[in-house]
């Protein structure tokens, strides 16, 4: 009697395993597997392929502008940060001790590559992150809350594990600027989610463009509670190849990776990986901490 293994597998929602198990079988009668090792590579090309499907849906849900990673980032341009010192904000602990960072610096410094790579990492961590600029937040939160519905308007930016603000800094913000963000972070705050912000403003001047100084205040002071300022400096990325900058620090003279609140733990970048390869198959890298659904 001949078993419909792709009936059954199609029921059990195994695509992949669907997709591959006749491959699999001739690769191994070939080389001789055992049992064992056959339902070892079936089992982990599934694992595998469910966690690349479920890094592209959570990335594009995130809306991040464009994709960056760490490995990206040229780190001989900077002045004093170091690889090292982002290490405990790769780490699962940032999120789940709901750790936030402030990225601050000229434009062209690589923060919003940054922040995206952090927050990129944090969902290759398992979790799930929002992107939007620091505009778009306060546009949409003032308007709703001229609408008097704030409250159902916070929610797309309360509940991801990781929220990045891009670029709080321009003075063309509405007077509810710090109203709205102050939500935002407070509610944030509360729930212990991570932040990331990015700016080219010095702290001390997010009074003038939020329009209220001691809201702006009451923002930092609980950004940082439990996060790090870091100051990018070195020339601009973008126009690097005209030297057209003062390769100085930010505007407050403020240079290097600045620890607020609490001290920086320094981890290692997590490892941990899992690498499996079968010839005509593709090849997947594997988390082995890392939730997986499909
Ligand atoms: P900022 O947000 O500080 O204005 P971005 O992060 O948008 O700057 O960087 C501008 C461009 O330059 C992006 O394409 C980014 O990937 C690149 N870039 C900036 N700094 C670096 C760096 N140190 N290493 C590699 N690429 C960088
Ligand atoms: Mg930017």
């Amino acid at each position: 009697m001949s078993i419909p293994i792709d009936d059954l597998l199609k029921r059990l929602h195994l695509a992949n395993a669907r997709r591959v198990w006749k491959h699999l079988v001739q690769h191994a009668e070939t080389e001789k597997w055992s049992y064992e090792h056959f339902l070892a590579t079936l089992v982990a090309e599934e694992v595998a392929h469910r966690q690349q499907t479920r890094l592209t849906r959570v990335a594009r849900s995130a809306r991040f502008p464009f994709l960056k990673t760490v490995d990206e980032f040229d780190f001989t341009l900077q002045s004093s940060l170091r690889m090292n010192m982002l290490g405990s904000c790769l780490s699962p602990d940032f999120v789940t001790d709901g750790r936030s960072l402030i990225l601050m610096g000229k434009p062209g410094r690589g923060k919003t590559h940054l922040a995206i790579a952090i927050a990129y990492k944090a969902i290759q961590n398992g979790f799930d992150a929002l992107f939007t600029t620091a505009a778009a937040l306060i546009d949409e939160l003032s308007r709703a809350s001229r609408e008097g519905r704030l409250q159902q308007a916070l929610v797309p930016y309360l509940q991801p594990q990781v929220l990045v603000c891009d670029e709080v800094g321009y003075l063309s913000y509405g007077p509810d600027a710090a109203n709205v963000l102050f939500h935002v972070v407070n509610e944030r705050s509360l729930k212990k989610r991570s932040m990331i912000f990015t700016t080219n403003k010095p702290l001390k001047s997010w009074g003038r463009v939020l329009h209220d100084p001691d809201l702006a205040d009451a923002i930092v002071d609980r950004i940082l509670e439990r996060g790090r300022l870091i100051v990018l400096d070195g020339p601009s990325y973008r126009t690097k190849h005209i030297e057209l900058d003062d390769p100085s620090p930010a505007e407050d003279g403020q240079s290097g990776a600045i620890i607020s609140g609490m001290a920086a733990p320094s981890f290692p970048e997590p490892t941990g990986f899992w690498v499996t390869r079968v010839p005509g198959l593709s090849r997947h890298v594997l988390r082995c901490d890392e939730s997986v659904d499909s």
